[in-house]
């Protein structure tokens, strides 16, 4: 083994790693947040956005998609709010006017939380809705009516025999058998999934559901890449999207991760990670953890108490990722068969006119 050689003076090392005073400092890069953390974070429990203060009308306005939202949810702010009345008075007052905010924040950092995974998935989660609606006939948003469950029980029985996508499915661990990779082979067309999914729909709407298809599917694949992006020109597609949906589909509820797709997406990139996709900051490696989070709490982590039950599952995780124990890992020679099957070419048309300077 080589001999490791540690520096003598304070020095910036790579990948974040810094020497300082002889301690070696890591910089560490909060981004890994769901909604319910997020919100435990900012205080801001109410909100429809975590990074702007944008009210739930407001978000549906086209004059505001066409000014552009911007990232305005401030920690200083929240803490300002709280400071200039009793907290008790404060938050009695109507939620537009305090900002969604249901209490102190716990955090003294402002809260980015990119979720590029989860995007997908909710996104793609939000674009079945509409077809779902679209299908009943039912242009009212509401996902628990009971045509519009008729309409998904017979779409994804289509979807499972004739592509072989299970699509929205519970699953016994929690959550849906719609995966990433399904969301974006769906998104991306492949098995004709347009044309099973819309095969009882209007023809007028299927047009306009292949034009959100692609532009949706354009934009998750940037945000979700390591690529350098031409962030105006994608700055574009989204509030083009995001008008467009609201134009055409005036009755459909905007999602929090719709909106935060369509309309901070481009800035995170722009001005949190040097125009790069969010690749860097995706949540996919920790959620594929979470199997072994379960067998670890189970069977391999002390239960005396809650700090050392996380204790372990801590340690044992670092373990996982140890640079010797890796290297020494067996690693499969099998190869995903990409590329050649992922494209879809309007798809990468528009996607290769945003895209700077490709990392693969
Ligand atoms: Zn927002």
């Amino acid at each position: 083994m080589d001999k490791i050689v540690i520096p003598q003076t304070d020095q910036i090392l790579v990948n974040g790693l810094s020497l300082i005073g002889g301690h070696v400092q890591v910089d560490i890069v909060r981004s890994l947040f769901d909604t319910k953390m997020a919100g435990l974070l900012d205080g801001a429990g109410g909100a429809s956005c975590h990074l702007c203060t944008a009210s739930d009308e407001e978000i549906k306005s086209i004059d505001w998609v066409r000014s552009g939202f911007p990232i305005n949810r401030l920690i200083s702010d929240a803490w300002q709010l709280f400071d200039d009345v009793n907290e008790d008075d404060f938050l009695k007052l109507p939620s537009k006017q305090r900002l969604g905010i249901t209490h102190k924040s716990t955090s003294d950092i402002n809260i980015i939380a990119a979720s590029p995974l989860h995007a997908y998935l909710c996104v793609f989660r939000w674009y079945m809705l509409l077809i779902y609606h679209l299908d009943a006939g039912h242009k009212v948003w509401s996902p628990s009516n009971d045509k519009v469950n008729a309409s998904m029980r017979r779409i994804r029985a289509i979807l499972l025999e004739k592509c072989s996508f299970s699509v929205d499915i519970p699953s016994s661990q929690g959550g849906t058998s719609t995966t990433r990779n399904i969301a974006r082979d769906c998104f991306l067309d492949k098995r004709d999934f347009l044309k099973w999914a819309t095969s009882s729909i209007n023809l007028s709407d299927k047009p306009l559901l292949e034009k959100i298809q692609t532009n949706l599917s354009v934009v998750l694949r940037l945000v979700n890449s390591g690529n350098l992006i031409n962030c105006s020109k994608m700055e574009e597609l989204c509030k083009e999207t995001y008008e467009y949906i609201l134009v055409q589909f005036p009755w459909a509820n905007i999602t929090p991760s719709l909106h935060k797709l369509l309309s901070h997406s481009f800035k995170i990139i722009g001005e949190y990670n040097n125009g790069r996709g969010l690749q860097n900051l995706s949540e996919e490696c920790s959620e594929a953890c979470n199997k072994f989070v379960r067998r670890y709490r189970e069977n391999l982590a002390r239960k005396t108490s809650f700090c050392d039950n996380v204790r372990d599952i801590l340690v044992r995780l670092l373990c996982c990722s140890d640079p010797l124990l890796v290297q020494n890992r067996f690693t499969s020679t099998k190869t995903r068969n990409s590329s050649a099957n992922d494209t879809n070419s309007l798809q990468d048309i528009l996607y290769n006119s945003i895209v700077l300077e490709n990392d693969n």
